[in-house]
């Protein structure tokens, strides 16, 4: 039994990392950097696990990414709208904007969260790779 700490599935979503081993990145850059940022790590640079197991595997993830963008960007839109009394173009317009700042961060929590919809955390894995980074 290790008495290494176990990174919750939150974590490893809203951080972009590896669902097998909840340690490595997903992606090779930072997500503010704003530089390449749909290139994903081909394997996962802790523990090696495939994060693309198969062609168009990211396919529904599209879905997830629709669903948390679209919903709270028309809740976004009538609190400015009705809450803040903006007007419609105003609302509509800061809606776009906030969307398009956080279009990358969307992009790619969507992607964790289906990897982690789909893989299995892998205890062993993760001890493994957390002793590889000390
Ligand atoms: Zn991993």
């Amino acid at each position: 039994m290790s008495n290494v700490s176990k990174p919750s599935v939150i974590s490893a979503i809203f951080g972009l990392k590896c669902a097998s081993c909840r340690r490595g990145k997903m992606f090779k850059t930072a997500t503010l950097s704003f530089s390449k940022p749909f290139e994903m790590n081909p394997r996962c640079p802790k523990c090696d696990a495939n994060l693309e197991p198969e062609p168009g595997f990211y396919f529904g993830a599209m879905f997830i990414s629709y669903a948390i963008t679209v919903w709270p960007m028309l809740g976004f839109m009538a609190l400015f709208r009705w809450g803040l009394g903006w007007s419609l173009f105003g609302s509509f317009g800061v809606t776009l904007i906030m969307t398009a700042i956080l279009f990358v961060y969307i992009f790619r929590v969507s992607r964790s969260m289906y990897l982690n919809m789909m893989v299995k955390y892998k205890p062993e894995r993760g001890a493994k790779a957390a002793e590889a980074s000390n």
